[in-house]
């Protein structure tokens, strides 16, 4: 299997790095192929303007969306958003690993994203009708791959629990593993958290590697995150409302939206 991890901590030497060490020792022994997108070493340009879009003249507004889809269609992006793409086109599985800041990425991965998922590439695939909203949420280029978030958070598991005030982890990372890895396609695997990393001891490092190995040793098996599919049925078309009488008794919010 091959698989592609973007990294987003601006120091290898920090508990993200040893735990980055641990993913792809694991990996590595279990045969796989590794390849790491490490965006602070990478100097990752995080920001998209318009000389993303080589082929957008001097003087024509910009109009993201527009530019993105027709500079991806003639292979025009600009190198670094290429190359990104072609990993990800290679890889088997995508892991984004990441420390929790201000409740969710770090900038430089969200520039990743909003650069790398293009238009025509991530997001704008299929038709689009009333009858079809494209092929997004489990549909898409990245349908067939799997796709998991390694997160470090300075705060409690309990502060991130359906009743701590953080909000549950899940919720928050709803835009990232729904969004942004559910939406091109990826079969999303539950996200592995580590909770009140900042004052680490040995013991709980080696504890928590451990962990991290066991889900890396089991991801080709472990059961994704129940996701509804766009275009399985459960939506109301062209409203994308989920159907009456589909959700789980008392659920809410994001939780309507998946299927257990
Ligand atoms: P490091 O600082 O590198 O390490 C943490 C500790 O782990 C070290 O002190 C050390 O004791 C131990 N350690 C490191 N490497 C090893 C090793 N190889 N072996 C053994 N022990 C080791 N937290 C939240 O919960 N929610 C937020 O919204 C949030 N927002 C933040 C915003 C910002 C801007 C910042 C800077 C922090 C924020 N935090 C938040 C905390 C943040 O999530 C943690 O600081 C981060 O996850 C720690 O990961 P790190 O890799 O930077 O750890």
């Amino acid at each position: 299997m091959n698989v592609l991890i973007v990294f987003a901590h601006p120091e290898r030497q920090s508990l993200n790095g040893a735990l980055l060490d641990v993913m792809i020792s694991e990996l590595e022994a279990q045969g796989h192929k590794v390849q790491i997108s490490d965006l602070y070493a990478m100097q990752w340009k995080a920001t998209v303007d318009r000389n993303d879009f080589p082929l957008l003249p001097p003087d024509e507004r910009l109009k993201v969306a527009e530019a993105s889809a027709q500079n991806f269609a003639a292979h025009q992006l600009t190198e670094d958003v290429q190359a990104e793409q072609e990993k990800l086109i290679w890889a088997d599985t995508v892991i984004l690993q990441f420390p929790l800041w201000w409740f969710g990425m770090p900038a430089i991965l969200k520039g990743w994203v909003d650069r790398v998922y293009a238009c025509g590439f991530a997001y704008g695939v299929g038709e689009h009708s009333n009858k079809r909203w494209g092929d997004r949420y489990g549909e898409g280029k990245m349908a067939g791959k799997r796709a998991m978030l390694v997160v470090t958070a300075g705060g409690w598991q309990e502060h991130y629990s359906q009743r701590g005030i953080n909000g549950p982890i899940d919720d928050l990372l709803f835009p990232i593993t729904h969004g942004v890895l559910f939406y091109p396609g990826f079969t999303v695997l539950p996200s592995f958290v580590a909770y009140r990393v900042d004052r680490f001891n040995e013991q709980q490092f080696d504890a928590t590697a451990q962990e991290l190995r066991e889900r890396i040793k089991t991801i080709e098996s472990t059961a994704p995150i129940p996701y509804r599919k766009q275009n399985n049925g459960d939506y109301i078309i062209p409203e994308m409302e989920l159907k009456a009488g589909l959700e789980r008794p008392n659920a809410t919010g994001f939780a309507l939206h998946r299927k257990e």
